[in-house]
C-alpha cells in the first residue's frame, strides 16, 4: 500500500492496543443484510464495482448472524418476517450495528397496513436511519461510515445490559425541486 516505501525498512511505529483493534473493527465490518424487497437491490449495487463497498471494508456480505455485526435492514418488514429479524439479531455476536436502511425499514414507507412493521426500531435498536425510497449507494455508504467514525471513538456499545441504538441519520443528499418539474421535449 505503499506504507513501506514512506517508512525505513527497519523503522517501527508505536501506538495503543485500543487504536489498533478499533482500527481493525471498523475497517472490517461485515454486514448481514436482511433485503426483503427493492431496497435490497440498492444494497447489492453498493457492494458493485461502481461504488465498491470494498473500500470500506464492509463488502464481506455474511449469512450467518454469527459471523456478522452489522445488520443492514433493507426493506419493509412484514409482521411474519418479524420473528426471524428478531432472531438473526440476536445471534449476531457482540459487539454490533443496525443500520435501517430506505422508508420502509424506517417507518413502514407507503405500506401503512396491519400486515407490515411500521418501523423495525420498534423491535430492535437501530443506529443509522438511512433515509430515501429507496436510498442510493451513496447514502448507505454514507451511513457505514457513520458507524465506523464512531467506532474510530471508541463508541462501543455498552456490556450487558439495555443495548442504547445511536440513532443517528443521514442528511438527504438532494433537495426538492419545485414540482410539476420542467417538461421538455427534444431538444
Ligand atoms: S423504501 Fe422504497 S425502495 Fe425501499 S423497500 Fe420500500 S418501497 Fe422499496
Amino acid at each position: 500500500m505503499g506504507l513501506e516505501a514512506a517508512l525505513p525498512v527497519d523503522g517501527f511505529l508505536t501506538t495503543q492496543l485500543r487504536h489498533v483493534i478499533n482500527w481493525a473493527r471498523r475497517s472490517s465490518l461485515w454486514p448481514m443484510p436482511f433485503a426483503t424487497a427493492c431496497c435490497g437491490i440498492e444494497l447489492m449495487a453498493t457492494a458493485c464495482s461502481r461504488y465498491d463497498l470494498a473500500r470500506f471494508g464492509a463488502e464481506v456480505m455474511r449469512f450467518s448472524p454469527r459471523q456478522a455485526d452489522l445488520l443492514i435492514v433493507a426493506g419493509r418488514v412484514a409482521i411474519k418476517t418479524l420473528p426471524v429479524l428478531q432472531r438473526i439479531y440476536q445471534q449476531m455476536p457482540e459487539p454490533k450495528w443496525v443500520i435501517s436502511m430506505g422508508a420502509c425499514a424506517s417507518t413502514g414507507g407507503v405500506f401503512d397496513t396491519y400486515a407490515v412493521v411500521q418501523g423495525c426500531d420498534q423491535f430492535i435498536p437501530v443506529d443509522v436511519y438511512v433515509p430515501g425510497c429507496p436510498p442510493r449507494p451513496e447514502q448507505l455508504i454514507e451511513g457505514i461510515m457513520m458507524i465506523q467514525r464512531h467506532i474510530d471513538q471508541e463508541g462501543l456499545p455498552p456490556p450487558g445490559g439495555k443495548r442504547v441504538p445511536l440513532g443517528l441519520a443521514v442528511a438527504p443528499t438532494h433537495s426538492v425541486r419545485p414540482q410539476p418539474a420542467g417538461l421538455t421535449v427534444g431538444i
